[in-house]
């Protein structure tokens, strides 16, 4: 059975002509993108086998559509006429959101849940050598339903993240990984961690982070990525002051560390208590990103809105469902007056039951009202997930129109923490680029 490129012309004519005139790029080891579309999908071997989708593809990579495929051959299946009947998404609304989410930014990516199945595999694989319990946790990834879930699996992942070796393979392969979803700019995130039995210090840790950096950068992989060093909520004061002056330390010395990100288990801990630690930082010139109002928590949240308002929010849940009359109204108005952009996190928060179905996620509340807003994953492997899938779910959700795409993808640029001659690249690149 020989299915040619003629034949995908007959069938899938919308999807082709976007994905030639936009030379867009569809991996077919991830078929999130094509069923988020709508599409499903089955590989036929020259031999006339039907295949499972993802015994016979390369590991990493996929085809461009419009090129000949010697090795695999694909057969899109349709399914979009039927879907977009009831959820209103018709052949031209698909081939929209595909032309605009090639062009992406991701500023909320934690490198730790952050892996690919893959890098996943060969991590646990090298520490199940010696402890065979690795092998449990990566089961325990299907088996979570709410936030401390989640953190467990944290806990699991940092004791196979434990070592020099590991933490480059990690970083090296996220960077490539976002860069085959159409990332051309990365803020990735992390806790610099002590690991006495590994020989891991905080500095080994970020310095590991930038020469896996550096090495994608020497092998041109298509994306800019810049760092932010993770302050956990569950450590102390005193240890979040040493990362902020790590991450001085680095931001002089390389330019890559452009600032830091507040977060952890958001029920443990006062983020008030940080507020002098902020302070520092801006003192510092480091930009900050605050996980905040994650959880209902609005005395909080008031308190560091008041004194040390961060550059961005991470999630930002509950900024606006607050109980009337009990003086929380002042958190929705600091949010708008001072325009401090949101990273939403839609599946995330949905796979972690602080928001119960996409139509109900606060992006909606933001992006309506005008005010900036910015679509991340937070971390697409614990979270199954893609940034090119996290536009797909908010168009299709909330319907986007083509202003809305365009809004939204070049909008992001402005509240990168990157200086401002990259920001000014960035929107150079995204003219060229825009269909
Ligand atoms: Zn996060």
């Amino acid at each position: 059975m020989q299915t040619t490129k003629d034949s995908w012309w007959k069938t899938f004519p919308t999807l082709i002509l976007a994905a030639a005139a936009a030379n867009y790029r569809v991996d077919i080891s991830d078929t999130s993108l094509l069923r988020f579309c709508g599409f499903s999908c089955s590989i036929f071997t020259s031999q006339g086998t039907l295949t499972p989708l993802h015994a016979r593809l390369p590991s990493r990579g996929g085809i461009r559509l419009g090129q000949s495929n010697e090795e695999y051959e694909v057969k899109l299946r349709s399914d979009w006429s039927r879907q977009g009947a009831t959820r209103g998404c018709n052949a031209t609304h698909v081939s929209m959101i595909v032309r605009y989410v090639q062009f992406l930014k991701e500023l909320h990516a934690h490198l730790n849940t952050s892996f690919s199945q893959q890098t996943l595999q060969a991590l646990v694989a090298r520490k199940a050598v010696h402890n065979s319990e690795c092998l449990q946790w990566q089961m325990s990834l299907d088996d979570f339903k709410e936030m401390d879930d989640s953190f467990n699996i944290f806990k699991c992942i940092h004791q196979v993240v434990n070592d020099e070796e590991a933490v480059y393979k990690l970083t090296y392969d996220v960077i490539h990984e976002f860069a085959e979803d159409n990332v051309k700019y990365l803020e990735l995130r992390s806790t610099p961690k002590d690991i006495p039995s590994t020989g891991m210090t905080r500095d080994l840790y970020v310095r590991t982070m930038l020469r896996a950096v550096h090495d994608c950068h020497l092998e041109n992989v298509d994306i800019m990525v810049y760092i932010l060093l993770s302050i956990d909520r569950r450590n102390s004061v005193e240890i979040a002051q040493l990362t902020v002056d790590l991450a001085e330390k680095f931001y002089k010395e390389t330019g890559v560390v452009v600032g830091l990100d507040f977060s952890g288990h958001p029920g443990i801990g006062n983020a008030a208590d940080f507020i002098p630690v902020f302070k520092s930082a801006k003192e510092k010139g480091l930009k900050i990103s605050c996980h905040l109002a994650e959880l209902a928590m609005y005395e909080e949240t008031l308190a560091v809105l008041r004194q040390s308002p961060p550059d961005r929010i991470g999630h930002g849940t509950f900024l606006h469902r607050y109980d009337p009359g009990q003086g929380y109204e002042e958190i929705e108005d600091t949010v708008i007056s001072k325009r401090i952009p949101i990273e939403a996190c839609m599946t995330s928060n949905l796979k972690t039951n602080t928001v119960s179905k996409y139509s109900e996620h606060h992006f909606d509340f933001w992006f309506r009202k005008r005010h900036p807003v910015i679509l991340c994953t937070d971390g697409k492997g614990v979270y199954k997930t893609s940034l090119s899938g996290e536009y797909i779910h908010a168009a299709r959700t909330f319907s986007f129109s083509k202003q809305d795409l365009w809004q939204l993808t070049l909008g992001s640029i402005d509240h990168i923490f990157a200086p401002d001659t990259i920001k000014t690249l960035l929107h150079n690149k995204w003219q060229l680029a825009c269909p």
